[in-house]
C-alpha cells in the first residue's frame, strides 16, 4: 500500500463547519476515492498556519522524525481548491515549496465530498 502524508489549510480546519481535518482527507484515502485512486497509508498529516511560512519545513520535519517517507504529498482539497483561496499563496505556488523542500511529488487536493 503506498503511503502518503496530507497538507490542510489550518484557517479553514480551525473554523470546523464539518470537517475540521477530522473526515475528509481521512476517508478519501481509506478508501481510494477522489484525488486517491486506491486506498492509502496516511503518515502524516501537517496543518498549514497562516501566512504558511512554517508548512514546508513542517511537513520536512514530519517525514524526518516518522522516518516514512511518503509516495507522494496532498494537500487537502480546503487548501488547494477552496474559494476563496488563500490569500499568501497560490495552489501551484505552494505545492512548489513543498516540492522542492520535500523531494516528493505533490498532488493538489484530496476529495470531492461536499
Ligand atoms: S496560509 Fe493559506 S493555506 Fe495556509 S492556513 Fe493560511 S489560508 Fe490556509
Amino acid at each position: 500500500m503506498k503511503k502518503i502524508a496530507i497538507v490542510g489549510c489550518g484557517a479553514y480546519m480551525d473554523s470546523g463547519y464539518g470537517c475540521a481535518g477530522e473526515w475528509r482527507c481521512l476517508k478519501a484515502a481509506a478508501l481510494g476515492e477522489g484525488n486517491f485512486k486506491e486506498p492509502v497509508q496516511v503518515v502524516a498529516f501537517v496543518k498549514c498556519e497562516c501566512p504558511g511560512r512554517s508548512t514546508a519545513p513542517n511537513m520536512g520535519v514530519a517525514v524526518k522524525m516518522s522516518e516514512i517517507k511518503p509516495d507522494k504529498i496532498y494537500m487537502s482539497s480546503c487548501m488547494a481548491k477552496a474559494k476563496p483561496g488563500c490569500p499568501y499563496a497560490s495552489a501551484d505556488e505552494m505545492a512548489e515549496i513543498l516540492k522542492n523542500k520535500t523531494g516528493i511529488e505533490v498532488i493538489q487536493g484530496t476529495h470531492d465530498y461536499h
